[in-house]
């Protein structure tokens, strides 16, 4: 039974070739844009920071940094991280994460106003009673907030905030809610939180029960759709440059 994650759905809506190439043909990606690299760094750093301040030790916001830039150089390869802007140099990338870096812990220090119930947390779940339609996802900080809700915190590296409407349909957080509230239960409320950290702002939104339920139909029509797929049609989109396998995929396509 396939497992299905958030990344996989939404890689088949946006184009059924590359959902073929990574999910189907398993081929290891040839490259990653500059901008996932980053963010996997930031990632990395805030993961890392809030496993130290859950036993009290809260690192300096230099050693925080000086960890980042270590992840970065460990990590950074110059012929697989491709940049898409041409003549932008890396450098304009790797101060960019320090900048959101910086932003997050000025805002949170001292990383104690909520309660941290997971950082990089894995949820598997299933969207029907009868376990045929198995998700899992993992969580960026899992939170008890002061009003005892539980929350679901994503950190953002990029610099688009998409409007309240589209975060108050936003798929990815919700299904984890779904996640969570197998292990917390229904007693308490629920918050989807996002930080966007670029821009140095934060975002929430609430999911009612008949938007749980609803979101579980849509899902499993998207899964099914999936699983019946004869063919993975092309469908080139404004992220084409920054897909890993736009060099294979326009040489078969051209
Ligand atoms: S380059 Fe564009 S069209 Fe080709 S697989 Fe990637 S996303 Fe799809």
């Amino acid at each position: 039974m396939t497992v299905y994650s958030h990344s996989r759905i939404a890689s088949f809506e946006k184009c059924p070739k590359q959902f073929h190439y990574r999910y189907v043909l398993k081929i290891p990606a040839e490259r990653e844009g500059i901008e996932a690299f980053m963010g996997k760094r930031v990632h990395e750093v805030l993961e890392r920071l809030y496993e130290f301040a859950v036993r009290g030790q809260i690192p300096s916001l230099e050693q925080v940094i000086f960890r980042y830039h270590a992840f970065w150089d460990e990590h950074y390869d110059d012929k697989r991280v491709s940049i898409v802007k041409s003549g932008t140099p890396p450098s304009f990338y790797r101060d960019l994460g320090v900048r959101c870096i910086e932003y997050y812990y000025r805002r949170f220090h001292p990383f104690d106003q909520t309660e941290t119930l997971g950082v990089e947390e894995e949820v598997q779940f299933t969207l029907d009673d009868e376990g045929k339609y198995a998700m899992r996802g993992v969580i960026d900080r899992v939170v008890r907030g002061q009003d005892g809700a539980i929350e679901v915190h994503d950190y953002k590296t990029g610099r688009y905030i998409p409007a309240q409407k589209e975060l108050n349909q936003d798929r990815q957080l919700a299904l984890y809610q779904i996640g969570l509230r197998d292990r917390y239960g229904d007693d308490q409320p629920y918050r989807l939180v996002w930080h966007y950290l670029q821009r140095k702002e934060q975002r929430t939104s609430n999911r009612t029960p008949e938007q749980l339920v609803a979101l579980r139909k849509d899902t499993m029509a998207v899964i099914d759709q999936i699983e019946t797929a004869e063919d993975y049609p092309v469908q080139r989109n404004r992220l084409c440059d920054w897909c890993e396998y736009k060099d294979r995929c326009f040489a078969e396509h051209p």
